[in-house]
């Protein structure tokens, strides 16, 4: 082991100190990703992308068994298909990328690389339903996106991402709304229970929805810095895009009518938002459900003797015991660094559990055991060491939550009062209930004088009292959004 290695293992900036290089620091160091070469774009590294495979596996189990089924369409979306519906197009434009030219010809019309697919998709669904008979239209598409965005940043915003958007249709407004609260909840049930994250989540006003849609819902997680990260969005497009594409069916009355959609996706950002609500000084914090390695086993030798070769043995067992069970675990058993090293780089890299196992846990026939949250010791016996450590990684997947919705609790505030709401958002953030009377005038002034955005109203929120009024214009108060800066 040489000090080098060790100076590349510990270098992060503290959290408290620059929390935006402290959040590049862990994922360029912990190895999840790293710039690419082209603008704004990101390589996700074979560990992130072990967390992506976690995150995608257990939300498609979730889509399937709300009985959506998976498809793939192009990633060229022409022109003439993206200007249809107005509002979709006026959002979208200033991120399109497009392909002008194939080969040596100019293109006819150009192609956008698609931002979303709701354009394409729509076109398809024009031809493929014809009568009531074939709704619901349950899809589901796992792909990437184009967005020429003006400022990225790894994970959260960059020009392309990975991503799944469903796509359905129905033949009510009440079907496609019960649809679009049924996936949002999806995505509440699974931040909070896999990814560990408590999540506010409600509507969008209209300056916040999806272009084109009529009403668009999201759960919105509080970062460490007391900033919000959108982590997953759910619009009910209502006929608009139904009447741009034609989707029409033959209902049983025999009167052709156009469909009523619903549109929601998630995307590799949802990491970057597992970074930054778990992640402290020593690097990534992994709920034990996302983690690609949730045990890692650390066999302490003193060089290599009977005694060491019967230990190493002995973690071997344990190791295969544990993986026969179904625990994703990984032994340590590389000679060329020291333990100390090797609990920090496992550290950094945000595994759930350690165990260590050294001499004298081999006499006593036993292992002791390191939870990464908030380095909880516990000796755990070798017979039985199975439903021990389930036991220990479903308690850390639970204080993991719990810590973080202490956080998110301790950074919420509730204000009437205006300046009262700018001095928090200077100097706490976090999220702020603050009643609205519901006027886009009043959420442009808040948006331009403290960049606090509207996140959500909520439906878990504060009911606003009938004595209230707006924080800016002073009318009566119709809402009881939360605000905050955002990523
Ligand atoms: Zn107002």
């Amino acid at each position: 082991m040489s000090d080098n290695n060790m100076q590349e293992v510990r270098n992060i900036t503290k959290k408290s100190e620059d929390f935006s290089r402290w959040y590049v620091d862990v994922i360029k160091q912990a190895k999840l990703a790293d710039y690419a070469p082209i603008r704004g774009c990101q390589v996700i590294m074979p560990y992130g992308f072990g967390i992506w495979e976690k995150l995608q596996s257990q939300l498609d189990e979730r889509f399937k068994a709300t009985n959506h089924v998976n498809a793939y369409f192009p990633i060229f979306v022409p022109e003439s298909f993206l200007t249809r519906e107005a509002e979709h197009v006026e959002g979208f434009a200033p991120e399109v990328a497009w392909v002008t030219q194939g080969g040596n010809d100019v293109l006819e019309e150009r192609l956008a690389l698609r931002p979303t697919s709701e354009a394409i998709i729509g076109e398809m669904y024009s031809k493929w339903i014809q009568t009531y008979r074939d709704l619901p239209v349950l899809i589901n598409q796992w792909a990437n996106v184009i967005r020429w965005e003006k400022v990225t940043r790894l994970f959260l915003r960059t020009t392309e991402f990975l991503w799944q958007e469903g796509h359905t249709c129905h033949r009510t407004y009440e079907e496609a709304q019960e649809e679009t609260l049924k996936m949002l909840d999806v995505y509440r049930e699974f931040a909070e229970n896999v990814m560990a994250i408590p999540v506010i989540y409600g509507q969008k006003t209209d300056s916040e929805k999806f272009a084109g849609a009529l009403a668009t819902y999201g759960i919105e997680a509080l970062a460490g810095d007391g900033k919000a990260i959108q982590a997953g969005t759910s619009h009910n497009l209502g006929q608009n895009f139904a009447k741009a594409f034609n989707i029409m069916f033959l209902d049983e009355d025999q009167q052709r009518k156009y469909v009523w959609q619903t549109s929601w996706g998630v995307s590799t950002r949802l990491i970057g938002g597992i970074i930054m609500v778990h992640g402290d000084d020593n690097g990534l914090i992994l709920p034990p459900k996302l983690a690609p390695v949730q045990v890692v086993i650390v066999p302490i030798t003193f060089g290599k003797n009977d005694s060491g070769e019967k230990l190493l043995a002995k973690a071997r067992e344990i190791t295969n015991e544990l993986k026969k069970a179904g625990v994703s675990v990984q032994i340590d058993d590389r000679d060329e660094y020291r333990p100390g090293w090797k609990f920090n780089e496992w550290e950094l890299k945000g595994v759930p559990l350690r165990i260590e196992f050294g001499p004298k846990d081999y006499d006593k026939q036993q292992v002791v055991c390191v939870r990464r949250l908030d380095r909880e010791k516990s000796s755990i016996p070798i017979s039985g060491i199975v439903d021990a450590i389930k036991a220990k990684l479903d308690e850390a997947q639970k204080a993991l939550y719990d810590k973080a919705l202490k956080y998110r609790e301790e950074h919420t505030r509730i204000t009437c009062d205006y300046e009262e709401f700018k001095k928090i958002i200077e100097e706490e953030r976090g999220f702020i209930y603050a009643p609205w009377c519901g006027d886009s005038v009043c959420e442009a002034k808040i948006k331009d004088e403290t960049k606090a955005i509207t996140r959500v109203i909520p439906f878990n929120g504060i009911p606003v009292e009938s004595n209230q009024n707006c924080i800016v214009c002073k009318n009566k108060a119709k809402h009881m959004p939360v605000f905050a800066r955002s990523y």
